[in-house]
């Protein structure tokens, strides 16, 4: 198994013009190509069904007609702008459409769909010589793209001989496939809910606690005191100006220790499961967090807090290959996770809970952590690349249901 690494690229006009049209070839071949089935299909159907339905025109056998098509005059079903750019483009696509298949006649994906330009721009894939650094990524036809300055040294870098593209409102994500690594560690990952707080970090669904660093605690008393100390000085005064200073370093202590603290967990996290569930906090905010959480500067703290620990969660997931599912979690601290019984009783304090219904009493983030786990497992489930079938999809074991749809072409 390899895994996926993918950031986001910030194309120049020039560049973007490249994308698209190498995008708008992937999917002219595509829909191209699956009109080819759809009619060698019919063609058999209309013989009489001779023999066993034994495939389909593949891969290698379409691209060959295509680049007979590229020769040819427009008015005559050529399609000669495919020389502007690179033929990986529309090869990649066509082997995408074979792979599409072979998962639809093994039964783990549904028949092939036209893709249209309204559903999405989707993307490409090229092969060739893809050179990654920490900043850059090169890749044939379309030249030196720039990483996103947070994503910077995120791919593994050197060369790569593939690499995919794709877009997703409006922003263009670049994705390469990293070396070889142990299949057992990427596929067995498990799920996991989480349950961000003020005491602990993080609770996690199977027990796992993150406390928050000493040092953090440590640190936001002395600002405290520290800031208490500037206001019984006389403003305008140099002892102020001092006392100021010393405000600053140790607030940027706390935020480095803070900082620190969220990308040690977050990595850890991203890179050891397949999935992780948290709360959508807009939501949460909303219900106020049924009074669980303190006013002041631990509230606005902890806020940054999450929208932090999610933005961090929701990038190294894209890297690491793991699923981040934002849930709206009403009542995950008053639901019994056991029976499901919710009531604001269950909560006789702060970090208990007892049901009042079945009578199971856990630590109330546990409970409250495989509530949300609950809440966010679906299966749903997509690898990093966006390529490649849905884990645990719909199975479809009918027969190709031959439909002429409008191939677009746009
Ligand atoms: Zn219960």
């Amino acid at each position: 198994m390899r895994r996926c690494f993918k950031v986001e690229v910030q194309p120049t006009p020039t560049q973007l013009k490249a994308l698209l049209q190498h995008s708008g070839n992937a999917r002219w071949a595509y829909n191209w190509g699956l009109a080819q089935h759809q009619a060698a299909h019919a063609a058999w159907v209309e013989q009489g069904k001779p023999a066993k339905w034994d495939g389909w025109p593949n891969a290698i056998a379409l691209h060959k007609d295509l680049n007979a098509l590229k020769k040819r005059d427009p008015q005559d079903g050529g399609v000669p702008w495919m020389f502007e750019a690179s033929k990986c483009a529309p090869q990649e696509a066509l082997r995408d459409l074979d792979r599409a298949f072979k998962n639809f006649f093994q039964g783990r994906a549904k028949y092939p769909r036209f893709k249209s330009r309204s559903r999405g721009i989707g993307g490409f894939r090229l092969t060739g010589s893809i050179q990654v650094a920490q900043k850059t990524i090169q890749l044939p036809r379309i030249g030196r793209l720039r990483v996103k300055p947070g994503d910077h040294g995120y791919l593994p870098w050197g060369r790569h001989s593939a690499a995919s593209v794709s877009e997703e409102a409006g922003r263009w994500f670049v994705g390469v496939v990293g070396p070889e690594s142990d299949e057992a560690q990427i596929e067995g990952l498990p799920a996991v809910g989480l349950d961000l707080g003020v005491a602990r970090l993080a609770t996690l669904s199977d027990g796992t606690v993150i406390d928050n660093p000493k040092a953090l605690a440590a640190g936001k008393r002395k600002l405290k005191r520290l800031q208490r100390e500037v206001a019984r000085k006389k403003k305008g005064s140099s002892r102020r100006r001092k006392a100021r200073a010393k405000v600053a370093k140790a607030h940027a202590r706390v935020a480095n220790v803070r900082s620190d603290a969220l990308h040690k967990a977050t990595t850890m996290l991203a890179k050891s499961h397949g999935r992780i569930v948290i709360e959508d906090l807009r939501v949460k905010n909303m219900t106020a967090g049924g009074g669980r959480r303190k006013r002041g500067l631990n509230r606005v703290l902890l806020d940054a807090s999450l929208r932090e620990f999610r933005r961090q969660l929701e990038y190294k997931g894209k890297l690491y290959g793991c699923e981040v599912v934002a849930v709206a979690a009403h009542f995950t601290s008053q639901k019994c996770s056991v029976c499901g019984h919710t009531d604001r009783g269950n909560r006789p304090s702060q970090s208990v809970f007892r049901c009042l219904s079945c009578g199971h009493e856990a630590n109330a983030d546990l409970n409250a952590a495989i509530n949300i786990l609950e809440a966010g497992s679906c299966p749903d489930s997509q690898n990093a690349c966006g390529v490649g079938v849905r884990r645990g999809g719909p199975r479809v074991t009918s027969q190709p249901a031959v439909k002429q749809e409008s191939a677009g072409t746009g």
